[in-house]
């Protein structure tokens, strides 16, 4: 247990912890184990508080209230996306931080985009999300408590997760596993590992044991770049992990898991979108059993960056797709609500 993170203020945060813990601390507390049971059952649904666990005990309920806490986000702002129906939440952290979550519905059921830090220390040179730098890791119960919050709100089961907000998931990793753990649990949300998608910038030892933890989980890899100097330029995690070393570990990643890998690849205009650009792609991942994303960046306005007009994406994508390799443009959702990749940031006071 990531003791220090679930114990706050001399507190347990019963959504911190696993059914098995969760059983292992009602026999600490002289309780039967099946209190644990139920305990899991009621955080992972609607409780957001000790008297909501109808079927316990009032005495167990108030012993709960001394002993523990349970995560809960207070929804400062929800914008909704007039073209499309996506929902950015802006929700306040019980410190005081703040962090986004972006609610997107889907034909294949609705799907919620969480951060895993407040705030990023990855430094790349397209993205609004790390330009305040990193404030702290979120707890597990604090990445699932974005999912729980959106589903009392809203009132919809989320069936999909993509780990793309804001934070790299793998710099924060034990809370991250945490997650998975959690939101798999079948007396909890019960996801579908195959239904969630973690996004990394490549930080090559942590996304090795990922791979060796969590083979069912989808991997999305931030490209960007078509060689190891672009790159650099552009994600400075770069000049740590190169990119040759990326792509090797991502084939390796392929071969372990049998799944395909997705790259993301942010489209910049004059910077990445070039033919030789597209040469270069072709050749690094000839053969590959991948997917790359297009993604023509969004505006943030604190960069000089631009992104690459959509149709020239479009003309991009055909002519990957032309070299066999397989690609779309992403389309965008909630762009007018600055909910698009990218755009999620720390504390906006807008
Ligand atoms: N740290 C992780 C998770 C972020 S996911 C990662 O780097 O993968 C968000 C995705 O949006 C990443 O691929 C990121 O590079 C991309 N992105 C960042 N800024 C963007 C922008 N302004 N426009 C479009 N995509 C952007």
């Amino acid at each position: 247990m990531t003791e220090q993170m679930t114990v706050q203020s001399g507190k347990t945060d019963v959504k911190n912890m696993t059914r098995d813990e969760l059983k292992v601390w009602m026999k600490e507390l002289g309780q039967p184990a099946f209190r644990g049971e139920q305990i899991f059952g009621w955080v992972h649904g609607t409780a957001t508080g000790f008297d909501h666990m109808t079927n316990l005990p009032q005495s167990l309920r108030e012993l709960l209230k001394e002993k523990g806490r349970i995560t809960c986000h207070r929804i400062e702002r929800v914008q909704t996306s007039r073209s499309d129906g996506t929902k950015k939440y802006l929700f306040r952290l019980e410190d005081g931080n703040a962090i986004e979550s972006v609610f997107m519905r889907y034909k294949f059921g609705n799907s919620i985009c969480v951060s895993t830090q407040a705030g990023c220390r990855m430094g790349c040179r397209f993205c609004a999300s790390t330009i305040g730098g990193l404030c702290r890791n979120l707890t597990a119960a604090e990445i699932l408590e974005e999912i729980l919050a959106v589903q009392r709100d809203t009132g919809e089961r989320i069936s999909h997760v993509v780990l793309m907000g804001t934070g790299e998931p793998f710099d924060n990793y034990d809370n991250v596993s945490r997650f998975f753990r959690l939101v798999h649990d079948p007396k909890g949300l019960n996801l579908s590992l195959r239904n969630i998608t973690v996004s990394t910038c490549g930080i090559l030892p942590v996304m090795k044991r990922f791979g060796d933890d969590f083979p069912q989980v989808n991997l999305a890899v931030s490209l960007h770049a078509s060689n190891g100097q672009l790159r650099s330029r552009l994600m400075p995690i770069n000049r740590t992990y190169p990119m040759e070393e990326l792509i090797d570990a991502c084939r390796e990643h392929i071969e372990k898991t049998g799944r395909r890998i997705t790259f993301e690849y942010t489209l910049v205009k004059g910077v990445n979108d070039r033919e030789e650009n597209l040469t270069e792609l072709t050749a690094l991942l000839a053969g590959m059993n991948c997917h790359i994303n297009l993604i023509p960046m969004n505006p943030v306005s604190e960069r000089d960056l631009r992104g690459t007009d959509r149709r020239f994406a479009e003309e991009f994508c055909k002519k990957l797709e032309k070299k066999g390799i397989q690609a779309t443009v992403r389309r965008e959702l909630g762009s007018d609500i600055d909910a698009a990749c990218g755009q999620l940031r720390l504390n906006s006071q807008k």
